[in-house]
């Protein structure tokens, strides 16, 4: 190894040993503690998972625990985390965990990537952090730094850089230091050598970085831009219950599979590319939701724009129009993907998992 690299390794760890943050996954040395932080770090800032990691952990203290648990509860630890498919994941490899190796994380790489919802990089993440296995775990984050470090012009977005960046990322690992040298990696880029401003002063390695010498830092890493998310124009239908049902408004399951998965939503509709995005007056859109509304057996009339709402999920842009809607008479429900539909209050809002965006629609309407 060269002296840039053996320089990088050792001021690295000296570093992370002197300054490494107090996080809950921290404070044990549990595989399954490991294993549910990175699942939730994954597209998630550190601050933001703490207090949804100490819950859960609360919640389902096992791997057992939550490989029994019913799957509206994981849903519902999981609410505002977004990205899903994570927490059904999440379980479905709990499950596993427990019927093939007796509740125990294997310390075998192989089996861990094996299962659901584990990449590249949250079993390497796994294997070193809790095995101190010599596995590289390299996401963008860590990618950023190599770049910036070794001066890597290579595009970051291609496979091929990738297994570059693992290989270069596996050869720093020194010797029975897997866990502290990979958590020192992130730890690095999470706190200063950040995407904008990396604080090239006061970073340990600065004396050696080719990126910083040549004056590169905010140059690297390259690479090419993702496509932008799909806009969809959507019309969401608030109505209110009457009688038995008054505080409560109508919601619904979504499919149990695809996008937000068993989740619970308003009724919407998806506007056609041709109708929605080219401007509609308010009385045709209304005209479109009460159609959308009778097609999916629901007799209601919308009466005025609510709020608009929108999110990014990582492949589309959700613009969620929403109206208030007098329900004229609720029919058999032609929806036939959908498992339920219910009449939800705040108090319902406690069982039931939504998304984001809806919570805080609702939210705002229970006030
Ligand atoms: S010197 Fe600057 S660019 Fe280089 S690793 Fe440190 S923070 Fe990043």
């Amino acid at each position: 190894m060269d002296e840039q690299k053996r320089y990088f390794s050792r001021e690295l760890l000296i570093w992370y040993r002197a300054n490494r943050r107090d996080l809950p996954w921290r404070r044990h040395s549990n595989p399954y503690y490991t294993w549910v932080s990175e699942i939730m770090l994954q597209q998630t800032r550190v601050e933001t998972v703490k207090p949804y990691f100490e819950r859960f952990i609360a919640k389902f203290p096992t791997v057992e625990a939550l490989a029994d648990a019913p799957e509206e509860e994981v849903l519902k630890s999981w609410e505002g985390l977004g990205y899903y498919s994570r927490a059904r994941n999440l379980q479905a490899a709990a499950k596993e965990v427990k019927t093939q190796y007796g509740g125990q994380v294997p310390d075998d790489k192989a089996k861990v990537s094996a299962l659901k919802g584990i990449g590249p990089y949250t079993s390497g993440a796994i294997m070193s952090i809790a095995f101190n296995r010599p596995e590289p775990a390299v996401d963008g984050n860590v990618m950023r730094v190599l770049s910036r470090y070794f001066r890597l012009h290579d595009d970051i977005a291609k496979p091929a850089t990738r297994a570059h960046m693992e290989h270069l990322a596996q050869e720093l690992i020194p010797e029975g230091c897997a866990s502290d040298f990979n958590q020192a990696l992130m730890e690095l880029g999470a706190l200063v050598c950040t995407p904008k401003s990396p604080a090239c002063l006061p970073c340990p390695v600065m004396e050696h970085c080719a990126g910083r010498l040549a004056g590169e830092e905010l140059e690297l890493p390259v690479k090419t831009k993702a496509k932008p998310p799909k806009p969809e124009l959507r019309y969401a239908a608030l109505i209110a219950g009457t009688g038995e049902h008054a505080g409560k408004v109508l919601v619904r399951q979504r499919p149990a599979t695809g996008l937000l998965a068993k989740m619970w939503e308003l009724p919407h509709l998806l506007v056609p590319k041709q109708a929605g995005l080219i401007g509609m007056s308010e009385s045709e859109a209304m005209d479109v939701l009460r159609g959308g509304l009778l097609a999916q057996g629901i007799d209601a009339v919308p009466i005025d724009r609510w709020v608009d709402a929108e999110h990014t999920f990582s492949h589309i842009h959700w613009q969620m129009r929403v109206f208030r809607c007098e329900l004229r008479e609720l029919q058999e429900l032609k929806d036939k993907d959908r498992t339920a539909y219910q009449w939800a209050g705040p108090e319902e809002m406690e069982q039931l998992a939504f998304p984001n965006l809806f919570l805080r629609i609702l939210n705002d309407y229970f006030q």
